[in-house]
This record gives structure tokens, sequence and C-alpha cells, in this order.
């Protein structure tokens, strides 16, 4: 066995931008993009894509390593560039599109793009953004994406500068031979996690974290061959949780929309036969609460992450014709590493007791060696009860690098052989994990802990609340309540009071647990991935002082 070792012919580099190579031939005819009138097949992606890494690395002269951003919509040329900027050798940067122009010129310096795809929708931005360059730091090159859908943004601005994406791609050689990585920790995405004025954030990946978590979320999602994916999760948010790339392992044909609208989702599930998609909860609920929401003819499996999904949400949207598969995850594992796995002992179960089941966020997939919940203090396992809370820890093959040039941050999460993730979650004697909190949301009022998801998984099963979320509130005697913030049902004639929404909860949770305040909001301010923005919430909390 001793002389058995390693060799080229068996450690070539782990990536996933060969799964390209391979759908060009296995998939060549079949349908890859479509978008409004424009479609391609996987064979013409694959060229389009090798045109595109040729004119970034030999006409922009972008070298290995370095940083090349996209700040652009869920449009096709955003699905390419996933492929062509590392195909190029470079660190492919996706910009999230409803950040700021501050904060896209902090993101811009701090990861030194040296090239920027931009949509001509966000290029205004985009120039604000440069101009606060400092004077002795170059900006990077612009190249300007235009679509048909997307010209009447383009019309009044001048971009005299900008090559056009189009003209870039004639301009490559489809025969390119595309950069393979020399070794599998090359990095190939860099991804900023939300709240980066401050001290950004920027999560490095690998070739090899990437190659796992793509062929891990299609494992853990049982995708089939060739499904129909609609694009309603931005591919900006951890890469689209990998699928950017997953679809050219199954050989998927990839709808693209431009803005998330429910009306258009349940029109193009229609048209296209759509079988899989993924979102935020948010996303469930905007389709659940939907004026123009119907019973689907075919069940589309929809994925979601990002959140806890609220059990009633669930339910209601598995009534019209969704099946909701529920998974756990961060930019820092490159998409979805804990996945509630269905057992087939729980289809005999009701509605409801399913849709709790689901909620819980489940079990480790197969990328990832090990999952624990810990006491943060001792590093010590908690008691599988379903009751003991304590921090989710991960170690695996889907774990970033780290943090491009913030080793403080880095070290702070990846200590003692464990990613530590800062949130509170119990493990049920089934194994299964359910997430309680984030450690900075969990209310600790009069010495006991309580989890705001329990209590917002309560106010969404209300039916006059449409969005809801709970923080602490400042308490002289309990030393935090729960204050639980609400947007209602657009279309309600009579409006429920505070009392009312209070006597809901009473009968539902433990005394402890029921929010002691009320406010009604027309819609809860969310962050640019579309989570409810507790901290804001905290705030307003706060500001109101004691009961
Ligand atoms: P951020 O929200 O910090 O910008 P991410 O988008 O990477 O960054 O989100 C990761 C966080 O989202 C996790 O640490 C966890 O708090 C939360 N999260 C992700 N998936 C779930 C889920 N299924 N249930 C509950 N919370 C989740």
């Amino acid at each position: 066995m001793d002389q058995l070792k390693p060799s080229c012919v068996n450690s070539s580099p782990l990536t996933p931008l060969t799964f390209l190579e391979r759908a060009a031939v296995a998939y060549a005819e079949s349908i890859s993009i479509v978008y409004n009138s424009t479609s391609y097949t996987w064979s013409e992606t694959f060229a389009r894509c090798l045109r595109l890494a040729s004119s970034i690395s030999s006409l922009i002269g972008i070298k290995k390593g370095q940083v090349v951003s996209v700040l652009a919509p869920n449009i096709p040329a955003t699905l390419e560039l996933q492929f062509a900027i590392p195909m190029a050798g470079a660190v492919l940067n996706n910009i999230n599109t409803r950040l700021d122009a501050k904060t896209v010129s902090v993101l811009l310096q701090h990861s030194e793009s040296k090239l920027l795809f931009v949509d001509c929708q966000l290029y205004s931005l985009v120039l604000q953004s440069i101009s606060l360059f400092p004077s002795n730091m170059n900006p990077p090159v612009l190249v300007l994406i235009e679509d048909e859908s997307s010209v009447s943004f383009s019309r009044n601005l001048d971009f005299d500068e900008c090559t056009t994406y189009e003209a870039m791609l004639v301009k490559g050689d489809s025969n390119f031979h595309w950069i393979r990585p020399e070794n599998d920790w090359d990095p190939m995405t860099l991804n900023y996690t939300s709240g980066t004025t401050s001290s950004p954030k920027g999560v490095v990946h690998s070739h090899r974290s990437l190659f796992i978590i793509t062929v891990d979320s299609l494992i853990d999602w049982y995708v089939p061959s060739q499904p129909v994916y609609l694009w309603t999760l931005p591919m900006f948010h951890s890469n689209g949780w990998s699928y950017t790339w997953g679809m050219s392992v199954v050989g998927g044909t990839s709808i693209c929309l431009r803005k998330f609208d429910a009306n258009v989702v349940f029109h193009a599930i229609a048209k296209y036969n759509v079988t899989h998609m993924c979102g935020a909860p948010v996303v469930l609920t905007m389709l659940a609460n939907s004026p123009c929401a119907k019973s689907l003819k075919n069940p589309v499996h929809f994925r979601t992450g990002g959140a806890p999904p609220p059990a009633p949400v669930v339910l209601r949207v598995e009534s019209l014709g969704f099946i909701v598969n529920h998974g756990y995850g961060m930019t820092e594992v490159a998409g979805v590493v804990v996945s509630c796995i269905w057992k087939p002992k729980w289809n005999k179960l009701t509605a409801n007791v399913k849709a709790k089941l689901k909620s819980r966020q489940g079990i480790k997939s197969l990328g990832m060696t090990e999952v624990d919940v810990v006491d943060p203090e001792s590093g010590v396992s908690v008691k599988r009860d379903g009751l003991t809370m304590g921090e989710i820890v991960l170690r695996g093959g889907c774990i970033m690098l780290g943090y491009l040039k913030n080793q403080e941050a880095t070290s702070k999460c990846m200590k003692n052989d464990w990613l530590y993730t800062g949130d509170v979650a119990v493990i049920h004697p089934d194994g299964y994990l359910e997430i309680k909190d984030r450690s900075k949301d969990i209310i600790i009022s009069g010495g006991e802990n309580v989890s705001s998801v329990e209590v917002e998984s309560v106010l969404y099963s209300n039916t006059f609340i449409n969005e809801a979320a709970v923080v602490a509130r400042p308490d002289e005697f309990w030393g935090e309540t729960p204050c639980a913030f609400v947007s209602l049902k657009v279309e309600l004639k009579q409006k429920p009071k505070e009392k009312e929404i209070i006597d809901f909860c009473r009968e539902r949770l433990p005394h402890y647990m029921i929010p002691k305040t009320v406010i009604f909001m027309d819609e809860l301010p969310k962050t640019a991935t579309g989570k409810i923005q507790k901290f804001s919430l905290r705030e307003i909390a706060n500001g109101m002082g004691s009961l």
C-alpha cells in the first residue's frame, strides 16, 4: 500500500468550470438560458463563455488571481460571467445590486477590482461610486451590459469609454484554452456579506469548495436531469447558492428574470413549465400573499433558506402546489449545507405537522464532515433533547478560505478547528437541527431565552399578518421583553388592534414569550438580501425605552 501515492493522474484540481465543458457535449442542443426572446443552447453558452474569457484575459489583460466584479440583475450575462471570469483565471466578485453607491465604492476599492461588468440600469450608480475613489487609486475598467429590455436605461447615458459586453464577446476566441486552476485551493470567488461599509467581510472560496457545494446542492435537493430552473434567487446571493454552476451539471434550463414580481413569476411558471426555483422565505411570503396567487398545474420544487421559513407560510405555499425544501447555510459555506431531508414516514402526517417538521433546518449535507451545536463557552456538544440551545459549528469541504484582507474577522469565526456561525439552535432527539435565533437576536426576558423565531412563527399563523419580526425591547423589571413589528395584509378592511395580536399570542405561547408591544408598519425594512432588518427594528425598540 505504501507505494500508492497521489499523482497528477488522480489529483487534477476540482473546479465547477469543467461542468460546462461536459454540458457542451452532453446537452449540446438543449436550451441553457431563456430570457424574453433570447435563448441559447449549452454548446452556445460554452462558446460564448470561452470568447468572453479570452477577451477578459487577452484583450483587457486581466491576470490570474485579479478580481473582476459584476453588478447586474439575473440576466444571461450574469450567468455567463459565473463561468467566463474564472475561466480567464480571475476571481469573480458578484456585487449585490441593491447596495448604494458608497458601499459599492468601498467594495470595488477593497477588492481592488480591475474590471467591472455593469448592467446599464446600474451604470449611473457605478459612476457615482467611482467618483468616490481616492485620487491615487485606479477605478476598474468598465464593460457595459445592454439587453433588449434594458436599452431604455442606456438611451440617455454617455458611455463612450465603456466597451459593451456583446462587442467584447464578439472579439473573443471561441477556441480559447481556458485557464485551469493549478491547484484546487486557488481562489475562485469573492462575495461580500451584507452590512459592509466599516470593515468589509469578503468571503473567498476556492475552486474546490465550489465544486463540492455545487454537487452537494444538487444531491441534497434530489435535482433530476434537465430541470427548468426559474431564477428568483439573486445570483449575487452566494452565487445563487451555486445553482449557477449546478444547472450545467444536470443540463437544466435557466429562466432569467430581471426583477422579481409575483405576477410575473406565476406567469413564467406556467409558460415555461418551471420545475425548480429558490428564494429566501420572504419570496415564499410574497407568493403566498400575492393577489395573483393561484394553484399550480404541476408541482414546483422550491428550495428556501437564508432565514427561518415560518411553518404557516410553508403550509400556505404547499397548498398552492409548491414542494418546499428547506436548507440552512451562509456565504461562508458557499450555499446550503444543512437541509431538512424528508423521511417517507412523515408523509402520512397532517399538513400542519409536516410544515412544522419542514421548518426545521435538518442535517448535514454530504460536503460537510461534521455539524454540531455546542456551548459557545466550553465547546461541548449540547444534549440532543430539542430544548438545550447552543451555537451551530461547522466543518467540511464547503467552508471558505477566509475573509479577504481581514484576518481578525477570519480568526474570530474559524477557531478550534470549527467555523462558528453565530446561530443559536437545538438538536432534536432524531438528530435534526432547529435554529432558534442568531445569537445577537435572542431575547432574554426574566432570565429565560426567548426565541424570536418561535414568536414570529405564531404571528405568521395569524391570518391578518403579512410579515412579522420580533426583537428585544429594554425593560426595567424583565431586562428585555419581546417587541413585535408586523405589517398587515393589504386587502384588510378592518385592521386588528395591538391587544388582539397580543391575545392571539397569549393563546399559543408561554407567558414569558408573549410580545408586550406590537408596532404596525406598512412594510418591514429589509436588508439588501431581502432579510428583515432586525438591527434597525432593535434601534426603534431601544429608542422606546422601558415599558
Ligand atoms: P448575512 O445574512 O449575514 O448577510 P448570509 O446571507 O450568508 O449572510 O446569511 C447567513 C445567515 O442566514 C446564517 O448565519 C443564519 O443566521 C441565516 N440563515 C440561513 N439559512 C437559514 C435558515 N434556513 N433558517 C434560519 N436562518 C438561516
